[in-house]
C-alpha cells in the first residue's frame, strides 16, 4: 500500500461545554452558535467536525472514549460558551488520549452595549467558563494548546490550523513504522538511542532488517518497471547525457531505478513510512542508495542516514505536518561554515541523500564517486534549496529523556557551487551563527537534523506539547546564557515530569 501524506482523512472535533442549568431555549442558543463557531473554521486543513453540545460527566467521558478509538480523529477543540462546572470534566479529560486545544472565544465579536441585559450574560459567558476549564485542566495537568481570539480573526485560525498540522505530525508518529537496513555507523554516538523508550514516547516502531532482504527486492525489479522509472526521470530531471539511453553511464542510471523500485517495494510491502541505511552495511546493493532516497523523502517517506532512525522520524513527521504546503522537509547535515565575520553562512548538505522537496527548480540527475562505501558510483540529483525561511530540528537521545533543539533559520541564496555534486541548503541562523552554534553544541544536539521549509517552529511547539517531550528552541532572542539556564532548569524540570 503506498504511503499517505495527506491530511483529508483526519477531522478534528469540536465540543462545547455547558450544563443543564440554564434551560432548554438556553441550551439551543449554545449549540447553535457553537455550530457557527464551527463554520468560522471550515477551511482548515484538517476538517472540523461538531458534536453535540456537553452538559454532563458521563456525556464528557463517552466523547472522550470515542476520540480515543477514531483512528480519524486527530484532535479535539474544546470551547466553555457558557460555564460548565469543571468537576464535570474531570474522568473525560483523565481519558482523553488526543491532544487537545482550549479555544476561549465567544460567538459575538463585538458587545451590543445597548442590548445586553442578563440573558445576554447567561449565555455569553466564555470569559469566566473557560477559566474554569483552565483551571480543571492545570489541576490535571492536562496537556493542551490555549488559542485566544474569535474565530474570524486570522492569528486565531493560523495558531488553529499549526496545532492540527501538529496534531497530524504526531498521529502520523502513533502510527509509524520504521525500517532500518542495517545499523548505526560504527562508533558515532549521537545517531544512538534507546529504540524501547521511542515506541513508548512517540509510537513508533523501529527495528531492523537484513540489508540482503532489501538487495533480493531491487534484484527483483522487473526489465518494464525500470525502462518506465528511467522515462519518468528524463522527464522530471535534467539527465546528465552520460546517464541517458545510449550513454556511458546509462547502466548506473538503471541500477539507481531498480534501487527505488526495490525499495519502494519493500516498504510498501512492510507498510513502513521511514527507513534509514547504512553505507557501511550495503550487501549486495550496487549503489549506495541516493536518488532513490531523496525522492521517497520528497514523497512523504521519513530518513535517516547512517542508521540514524531518530531524524528519520522527525523527517516523516515533518512531511505530514507539512502537507500541502509549499516546500518540504529533508534529511540535512551541517557540514561546513562561511566565516566571514557578520556574514556568517552555514552549508549543509549531505553525502547523497537531501530531499528535492526544498527546491522549486528542476534537479540535475548526476553521477559521480562517492569515496566511502565501497560500491559503485551512485546517482543523485543536485540542486540547491531555496532562499526563505525554515527550520532545523534535531533529536537527542540524552538517557533519561529524548531532547529535541530547533533552531529557526533563513535558507539564502548560494553563490554557485559547479564541484559540489549533491543537493544542498545554505543558511544564516537566529539569532546569529556564534550564539546559535553555542547553544545547539551545549544542547548535545545533533549533526543531523530534519530540515523544513513548509512549517515554522510553532508546528514544533505543539508537537512537542503533544508528544510531551522536551523541545528548546534557539531563535531570535536567545542568549547563549538565558539558553544554559533554560537546560538547567529543564533538565530539572523533566525529571520531576517523567516521574520515577
Ligand atoms: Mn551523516
Amino acid at each position: 500500500m503506498s504511503l499517505s501524506t495527506s491530511l483529508d482523512g483526519y477531522t478534528v472535533w469540536f465540543v462545547t461545554g455547558s450544563q443543564g442549568l440554564y434551560g432548554e431555549e438556553t441550551l439551543r442558543q449554545v449549540a447553535e452558535q457553537s455550530r457557527e463557531v464551527v463554520e468560522g473554521l471550515s477551511g482548515l486543513p484538517v476538517r472540523v467536525e461538531w458534536k453535540p453540545v456537553l452538559t454532563d460527566s458521563e456525556s464528557i467521558r463517552r466523547l472522550a472514549l470515542d476520540a480515543n478509538s477514531d483512528d480519524s480523529v486527530i484532535g479535539v477543540v474544546a470551547w466553555m460558551h457558557t460555564f460548565s462546572p469543571a468537576k464535570m470534566w474531570i474522568a473525560g479529560l483523565d481519558a482523553l488520549q488526543k491532544p487537545l486545544l482550549h479555544l476561549h472565544t465567544q460567538a459575538n465579536v463585538e458587545l451590543p452595549w445597548a442590548e445586553i441585559d442578563f440573558d445576554f450574560m447567561n449565555l455569553n459567558q466564555a470569559a469566566h467558563g473557560d477559566r474554569e476549564f483552565g483551571y480543571i485542566q492545570t489541576r490535571l495537568g492536562v496537556a493542551r494548546k490555549t488559542v485566544v481570539g474569535h474565530v474570524s480573526n486570522p492569528l486565531v485560525r493560523e495558531q488553529i490550523e499549526q496545532w492540527q498540522r501538529a496534531a497530524a505530525g504526531w498521529q502520523a508518529a502513533r502510527t509509524l513504522k520504521l525500517a532500518r537496513f542495517g545499523d548505526n555507523m560504527r562508533f558515532v554516538a549521537v545517531t544512538e538511542g534507546d529504540k524501547t523508550e521511542a515506541e513508548l514516547r512517540f509510537g513508533v516502531q523501529v527495528n531492523t532488517w537484513g540489508v540482503n532482504e532489501l538487495a533480493d527486492a531491487v534484484s527483483a525489479a522487473s526489465d518494464s518497471a525500470i525502462d518506465a522509472l528511467v522515462a519518468e526521470y528524463e522527464e522530471l530531471y535534467d539527465v546528465q547525457d552520460e546517464l541517458r539511453a545510449g550513454g556511458d553511464r546509462h547502466q548506473s542510471l538503471r541500477d539507481g531505478a531498480a534501487i527505488e523500485i526495490g525499495l519502494r517495494s519493500f516498504l510498501e510491502a512492510g507498510g513502513f513510512g521511514a527507513f534509514t541505511t547504512s553505507f557501511e552495511d550495503l550487501g549486495a546493493l550496487k549503489q549506495l542508495p541516493g536518488l532513490a532516497v531523496q525522492r521517497l523523502m520528497a514523497e512523504g517517506y521519513g530518513f535517516g542516514a547512517e542508521g540514524d532512525w531518530k531524524t528519520a522520524i522527525l523527517v516523516r513527521v515533518a512531511n505530514v505536518m507539512g502537507a500541502g504546503l509549499p516546500g518540504g522537509a529533508s534529511l540535512m547535515e551541517d557540514y561546513t561554515y562561511d566565516l566571514v565575520e557578520g556574514d556568517e553562512k552555514i552549508l549543509g548538505a549531505h553525502m547523497l541523500e537531501v530531499s528535492p522537496s526544498l527546491t522549486t527548480q528542476k534537479p540535475l540527475l548526476e553521477i559521480h564517486p562517492l569515496g566511502i562505501g565501497g560500491k559503485e558510483d551512485p546517482v543523485r540529483l543536485v540542486f540547491t534549496a531555496d532562499p526563505g525561511p525554515a527550520v532545523v530540528v534535531a533529536m537527542s537521545d540524552l538517557r533519561d529523556r529524548f531532547r529535541l533543539t530547533a533552531n529557526v533559520v533563513e535558507n539564502v541564496e548560494a553563490p554557485d557551487l559547479p564541484k559540489l555534486p549533491v543537493g544542498r541548503a545554505v543558511w544564516k541562523p537566529q539569532p546569529d551563527f556564534a550564539t546559535s552554534a553555542a547553544c545547539w553544541l551545549i544542547s548535545g544536539a545533533a549533526h543531523h537534523t530534519v530540515m523544513t521549509t513548509a512549517v515554522g517552529i510553532e508546528v514544533f511547539r505543539d508537537f512537542a506539547e503533544m508528544a510531551k517531550t522536551e523541545l528548546v528552541v534557539i531563535e531570535d532572542g536567545t542568549t547563549v546564557r538565558s539558553f544554559q539556564n533554560e537546560l538547567r532548569w529543564n533538565q530539572a524540570y523533566w525529571r520531576l515530569a517523567q516521574g520515577l
